[in-house]
């Protein structure tokens, strides 16, 4: 770091020197370093979302992998029906704005 900086610590006030955290009571006092702290939680947060999904997919994926083949039908209908619904809505949500344009 080329630029020396003094940084009062908010909970006992002693200026610290290029310290990320205090020398007195080790409280986190570099901003840089707090949002640095806070990217990497934020990322975390993200992969855990991931891995969450992945291990708990919905209802209809889990049905189309099931060994049963009854239950795998109901899981393709399900599927489909999630599919048209979804398509519908598209396209419902386009006719709408179509008629709302005049
Ligand atoms: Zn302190």
């Amino acid at each position: 770091m080329a630029i020396t900086r003094n940084i009062k610590c908010p909970k006992c006030g002693i200026f610290n020197t290029d310290k990320e955290y205090c020398e007195h009571c080790n409280t986190l006092i570099s901003h840089q370093k707090k949002i640095a702290i806070k990217t990497i939680a934020v990322k975390q947060e993200e992969i855990d979302k991931v891995i969450h999904k992945r291990e708990n997919p919905n209802l209809a994926e889990k049905l189309k992998k099931h060994p049963n083949i009854f239950y795998k039908i109901i899981g393709w209908v399900l599927y489909s029906a999630i599919a048209i619904v979804s398509i519908i809505g598209a396209g419902l949500a386009w006719f709408i704005a179509m008629v709302a344009a005049g």
